[in-house]
């Protein structure tokens, strides 16, 4: 099966062309484009360009397309995308502004330009349809929980390929069949030990999540993206207080504090340097206490979402780090991990410090629990979603 990963910004196109089949999957092609105002038009060019290099002889060779959509209105999963999925992002497209037009658009320019080719939309939320009533709700007015003001949870791909793969390392097949089997037949019980796992995925976005037999009990990132963790320019997490306030006492408009929250927060509001943890590190080895504070704010961060689910988990089987902070920084471990042993989380300081972005054991051989790095490959995750769908 020939499955096309489409990558859709507001001005982007990505792509990843898949080969897959029973035995594995591997990479025919990729390519994409910057400052697009013409999404349809590149997306012809693309079609163009893999006929051109021999990789198809026809568009209608291409099976299927994924489409990584985030959040869309009463409706998540992995799903055909179809007319209802266009409806669910537009109905969000306020909540979701820089993802859900590009994909809206996208799912329409494709299904003109490759008619036979089932389209298919994993969204990010997919992987928390099962978390507890008392994990997604807030405390809010009825009117407000009615308009779809909940806990959605997001970085759903990776964190679900998390929940497969650490089941896989950990040679709990029973678990890594729940998590691989998910969208198709939901969760099921495990007769005997349970296998519990926190999953941090820490890049530009960051959140984490726990995750029981396979299947998510909650995590970091709420109604948007702009909650959990700190987030590059992102806030995460902030009392709701705290806005009105500052509104009013800084003289702001609305869309001046939205545009704040979303661009000059995060690492770099804290920094003041970069929403790059290389520059913060690098300024805080210069003794910039500003970006020190950013790196403890976020390794305490992720820490108390951390225990958290230790705590909702009854403990803990495997820790893992994923993504380009938990795969590349080796001091963000160690802090993470640091005096976690009464939880029976013990790191190996030689092996976490000589680990970048490849798939390693970082724990002490005595360790009670796992300490992973794993990877995070977003386009592969999707390529096998849309294959086991359509399978
Ligand atoms: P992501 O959104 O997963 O691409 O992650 C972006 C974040 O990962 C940025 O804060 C980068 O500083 C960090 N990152 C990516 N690669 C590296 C690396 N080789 N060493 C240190 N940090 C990295």
């Amino acid at each position: 099966m020939l499955v096309l990963v489409a990558n859709l910004g507001s001005t982007s196109f990505k792509y990843r062309l898949f080969h897959m089949d029973e035995s594995g999957e591997k990479v025919v092609a990729k390519g994409g484009y910057e400052r697009v105002t013409d999404h349809a038009g590149v997306i012809d060019d693309a079609l163009a360009t893999l006929q051109r290099d021999g990789i198809i002889t026809s568009p209608d060779e291409i099976d299927a397309v994924g489409f990584k959509t985030v959040l869309g209105k009463d409706l998540s999963g992995c799903v055909i995308a179809d007319q209802a999925v266009i409806d669910a992002l537009d109905g969000f497209a306020a909540v979701a502004p820089a993802h859900n037009p590009p994909y809206a658009n996208g799912i329409r320019q494709f299904s003109q330009a490759l008619p036979k080719a089932k389209l298919v939309a994993l969204f990010e939320t997919a992987f928390y349809q099962w978390i507890s009533s008392a994990s997604a709700n807030y405390a809010i007015p009825k009117t407000w929980r009615d308009i779809g003001i909940r806990r959605y949870g997001f970085h759903g791909a990776s964190h679900k390929f998390i929940a497969e793969r650490s089941a896989e390392l950990c040679q709990r097949e029973d678990a890594a069949q729940i998590a691989r089997r998910l969208y198709l037949d939901g969760p099921a019980d495990i007769s005997g030990k349970p296998f519990r796992v926190v999953s941090c995925h820490l890049g530009g976005s960051s959140s984490v999540t726990g995750i029981l037999n396979g299947v998510a009990i909650g995590t970091s990132m709420g109604f948007s993206p702009q909650s959990g963790l700190p987030q590059n320019n992102r806030v995460g997490e902030l009392d709701s207080g705290a806005i009105p306030y500052a509104m009013r006492t800084l003289g702001l408009s609305l869309d001046e504090a939205e545009r704040q929250l979303t661009k000059e927060s995060g690492l770099l509001g804290l920094s003041g340097v970069s929403n790059d943890i290389r520059d913060i590190r690098e300024a805080a080895d210069s003794g910039n206490t500003d970006a020190q504070l950013a790196l403890d704010s976020l390794t305490y961060s992720i820490r108390h979402w951390i225990g958290a689910f230790i705590l909702e988990l009854g403990g803990i089987d495997a820790l893992v780090f994923t993504a380009g902070i938990g795969e590349n920084n080796t001091d963000i471990r160690a802090h993470v991990c640091a005096n976690l042993e009464a939880f029976g989380i013990r790191l190996d300081p030689s092996k976490n410090a000589s680990c970048r972005a490849t798939e390693t054991d970082i724990s002490t051989a005595d360790s009670p629990a796992r300490i992973f790095v794993i990877p995070a490959n977003e386009e592969l995750v999707l390529a096998r979603e849309v294959f086991r769908k359509l399978s």
